[in-house]
């Protein structure tokens, strides 16, 4: 099968967010048939949901995969799986979540998967990490990401430096 980018969107509030995501930039680049080729700065942002946990550090990843996307999916849960998360309520805490934000330009909408993920727009944990790496990045059916941003305030959201 062809390449074709991948985005990710990595989040986590538990046992040491930064290490978390770290571990986790190494594991996407060791998937099979994936390969790392940007990752976004970090950024600390208050939990969304339930308030009474801590906040989140984000960030995002483009991949270059020739695994079809819900191949892509089944690999992002296992590495999930390796940061014991544990599955809470809807929005509580974890040690890491992987999102498949984007797959090429593909429009998936199944009850397991749907890309674009429905919160790339509207997070600003999300777009202004996408916008860190390529402000050009077109989204299926919303626009391009420089034009989201304008309407995505980054209350709350702040870059961690190093
Ligand atoms: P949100 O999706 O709003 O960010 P969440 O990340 O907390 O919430 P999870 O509990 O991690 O949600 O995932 C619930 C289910 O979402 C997964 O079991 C998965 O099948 C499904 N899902 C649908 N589309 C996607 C996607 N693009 N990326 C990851 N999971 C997805
Ligand atoms: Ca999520
Ligand atoms: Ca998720």
């Amino acid at each position: 099968m062809a390449e074709v980018d991948a985005w990710i969107g990595l989040g986590s509030n538990l046992d040491d967010p930064v290490s978390q995501l770290q571990r986790a930039f190494g594991e996407l680049d060791s998937l099979e048939h994936c390969c790392l080729q940007a990752s976004s700065s970090l950024y600390a942002s208050p939990p969304m949901g339930p308030a009474d946990q801590p906040d989140y550090v984000n960030a995002v990843a483009r991949l270059k995969t020739s695994l079809p996307a819900t191949d892509l999916l089944d690999a992002l849960q296992g590495i999930e799986q390796r940061h014991a998360r544990r599955r809470s309520r809807h929005w509580g805490p974890r040690t890491l979540d992987l999102d498949l934000l984007l797959y090429a330009q593909a429009v998936i909408d199944t009850p397991r998967l749907r890309v674009p993920h429905p919160g790339i727009a509207t997070r600003n944990f999300v777009l202004y990490p996408l916008a860190e790496v390529d402000r050009t990045l077109g989204i299926p059916g919303l626009g391009v990401v420089a034009q989201l941003l304008e309407h995505c305030p980054a209350t709350g959201l702040k870059k961690l430096e190093g």
